[in-house]
């Protein structure tokens, strides 16, 4: 089964968009969006192109700010600032990666966690290792949602993560640490990865390798789920060979069209999200 990532990315977007029309009937306001945007990282101008569309259809009012490269670090943490006591302003991001002068930690332990729409702020990250309530990272949180399409109950399942980026692989892990599963976390130095691959009944992979997990490294059944985004000359590839392991898996999602449009859709969930905690 091919886990069709655009239509459940699509009907969430929809189920928000219910909610923010009950939002703007109770509270007169809607939730809102600011994103900045540093420099001219074409990768990171059509993700923030896409969030901004994807805000607007749904009713979230989303605020691009764009600084040139050179800018200086105390100017956007400035912003950040005032963005945090904007009454307006339910969730805040700062696109990554950051130009090289502006210190990446300093900008996210500066948005104020109940904001922090990325779910990178230590406070959350130490929430979320600790069980409790809190923003969510959005590609894992996709990774997750697509994963409950498959199997409601993931309690017991043994989940092999490849990759442990404080993006991806250690939230995933304690997404799925939280589901009851059995999880390994694997990385560039575990020494036999196929062998740990083949023992998974769920299979995360966020690497940035193109095609590294092959149709052997799969046991029968499994769920795997890619989130690797790899250019090649033959076109936008996952971590995963899908030809081989669409063979042997139960489901598995494509790249693209899986992983991508949940990321997008979980960044509009938790700006709600964001919403919701501070209006409550
Ligand atoms: P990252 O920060 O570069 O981390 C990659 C991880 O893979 C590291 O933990 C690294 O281990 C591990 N690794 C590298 N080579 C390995 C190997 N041979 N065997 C096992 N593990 C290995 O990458 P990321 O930000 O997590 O992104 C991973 C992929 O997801 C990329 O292709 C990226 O473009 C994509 N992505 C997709 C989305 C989406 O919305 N679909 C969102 C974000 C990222 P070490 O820690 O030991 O170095």
């Amino acid at each position: 089964m091919i886990i069709d990532g655009k239509k459940i990315a699509s009907d969430l977007r929809e189920k928000l968009k219910k909610n923010i029309i009950e939002i703007k009937s109770k509270f007169k306001i809607v939730p809102g969006l600011s994103v900045i945007l540093v420099g001219e990282d074409p990768a990171s101008k059509i993700y923030v192109k896409n969030k901004e569309k994807f805000s607007k259809e749904i009713g979230i009012d989303s605020k691009v700010i764009r600084y040139p490269e050179n800018i200086e670090e105390k100017t956007v943490l400035n912003k950040i600032i005032e963005l945090n006591n904007d009454k307006n302003v339910s969730g805040i991001l700062v696109q990554l990666p950051l130009p090289k002068h502006i210190n990446k930690q300093k900008v996210i332990e500066t948005i104020h966690p109940s904001k922090d729409v990325d779910g990178f702020h230590p406070i959350n990250v130490g929430n979320l290792s600790s069980g409790y309530d809190t923003r969510i990272p959005c590609t894992p949180l996709g990774c997750l949602l697509l994963l409950k399409e498959i199997e409601k109950n993931l309690s017991g399942k043994h989940a092999v993560v490849v990759g442990r980026s404080n993006l991806n692989g250690k939230p995933m892990a304690q997404l799925l640490l939280r589901e009851n599963c059995t999880v390994t976390i694997t990385h560039s130095k575990t020494k036999d990865l196929k062998s740990e691959c083949i023992k998974a009944d769920i299979i995360i992979a966020a690497v940035g390798i193109p095609k590294l997990i092959k149709g052997n490294w799969v046991k029968k059944n499994a769920i795997v789920i890619d989130v690797g985004i790899n250019k090649t000359e033959s076109g936008i590839v996952g971590d995963v060979d899908f030809n081989e392991v669409s063979k042997i898996a139960k489901a598995i999602t494509p790249v693209p069209g899986g992983v991508g449009p949940m990321t997008i859709a979980c960044l509009l969930n938790n700006t709600v999200e964001c919403f919701k905690r501070t209006n409550s």
